[in-house]
């Protein structure tokens, strides 16, 4: 379990100050076209962002350190100001938090494939033909009947071959390896307990694929299962606890929601359409210091290779600027968490486009945003973890450190 750090800026935040919002699209950042020279986000109109840019200050941000590429999950807590090496959030966590489900402190989840063995108990697909969905629920809701002593047991579909297994109880402990051997023509791995205290563990697990074994027996695919990613979820401290901050989360994507959760934040209902986003904010403005908004579509288009899709949903991104910073008077800060360039159809390592808006902050040279622009702006090149204590300092919020 984490302890609560005493640090910098932790050590220095104030009892009160103003409200600041942190407004995320997904994988902004991307590469330049070769045919223009120019990125998705450069190639986009935002006529809203560029003038926020000219009022505000610009830079850009490497999400973990350089070269690093980020998954969603460690980009975020990085935005949130904390280490996200120090507070890695593993993928079985993830996972679950991914389907909504309310992972509680101390649960242990797992990360399921469905894989297909052969007579000998060998592995002949890690992904048992990639099951569909409905058949990945049918098993799931078998495997859900599984009990195990001393520890409650959820089994939850995820999608096509995948699951989420969690368990429930007191002394279970996480970071397990992974049974899939990520080979074909080998039985699944046992899981060890490679570290005193993990025994239990280990055993309530193994006891779980040997029943579930039993049960998937005959299915024509779907006849075993591997774990990956066994991880505990950990007590992080809050926002409450590190900024003196009452947090909201304004976001329709589960695993989102989910992080935000892990930091303390309300999860305000899922907005049903962009606009509802500042309709969101505006109703909840005064009960809450800090709001985190995301916004996924810049990166699931990025993921699919699709410039000018990328380039579409990053106009529609600047549609909901204005009625987002017309409520958020303090400090607004607008980046990504990370880039996905169409170009590689994935997450990258490069630094991501930063602004900030607030009555405190200076102005720069940068007129519009994007990320050759924003290298000219006031910020530089910073760390993601870096961006919280700037928030926090714009709203007021830090006092003087040392005398
Ligand atoms: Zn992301």
């Amino acid at each position: 379990m984490h302890e609560k750090t005493t640090r910098l800026p932790d050590e220095i935040v104030t009892a009160s100050g103003g409200k600041i919002v942190l407004l995320v699209a997904d994988g902004l950042g991307g590469l330049p076209d070769p045919k223009t020279g120019l990125t998705e986000l450069e190639t986009a109109k935002t006529p809203n962002l560029d003038a926020l840019a000219k009022k505000g200050v610009s830079g850009l941000h490497v999400p973990i350190a350089p070269g690093i590429t980020p998954g969603s999950g460690p980009a975020h807590m990085a935005l949130f100001g904390y280490d996200p090496v120090e507070y890695l959030i593993g993928r079985g966590v993830l996972e679950a938090l991914g389907i909504d489900f309310d992972l509680r402190q101390g649960d242990v989840a797992a990360r399921i494939n469905f894989a297909t063995v052969d007579g000998d108990g060998r592995i002949t697909d890690r992904r048992a033909g990639r099951i569909s969905t409905e058949k990945c629920a049918e098993l799931s809701a078998k495997l859900d009947t599984i009990e195990l002593p001393g520890v409650e047991l959820f089994f939850r579909p995820v999608k096509e071959h995948r699951a989420v297994l969690v368990l429930r109880g007191d002394g279970l402990e996480g970071g397990l390896n992974d049974t899939d051997p990520q080979t074909t023509g080998v039985r699944p791995l046992e899981v060890r307990a490679d570290q005193a205290g993990k025994e239990r563990t280990a055993e309530l697990l193994n006891s779980f694929v040997s029943q579930a074994d039993g049960i998937l027996e005959g299915e024509p695919k779907a006849n075993a299962i591997t774990l990956r990613g066994i991880a505990m979820r950990e007590a992080i401290p809050t926002f409450e606890e590190r900024y003196n901050l009452r947090a909201a989360a304004i976001a329709a994507y589960p695993m989102y929601r989910g992080v935000a959760g892990l930091v303390g934040m309300d999860v305000l209902p899922v907005p049903g359409t962009l606009e509802e986003m500042a309709t969101l904010l505006r109703e909840h403005y005064e009960e809450y210091d800090f709001f985190f908004m995301h916004f996924k579509y810049t990166d699931s288009t990025g993921e699919n290779g699709d410039f000018a899709g990328k380039v579409a949903a990053t106009e529609d991104f600047d549609g909901i600027v204005p009625g987002i910073a017309d409520i958020a008077e303090d400090v607004l800060l607008v980046t990504g968490d990370h880039s996905t360039p169409s170009l590689l159809a994935s997450h990258s390592w490069h630094p991501v486009p930063v602004l900030l808006k607030s009555r405190n902050s200076r102005r720069d040279l940068c007129e519009s945003f994007g990320e050759t622009s924003c290298l000219g702006g006031a910020l530089g090149v910073i760390r993601g973890v870096d961006l919280m204590p700037l928030m926090l300092a714009h709203a007021g919020r830090l006092a003087k450190f040392g005398a």
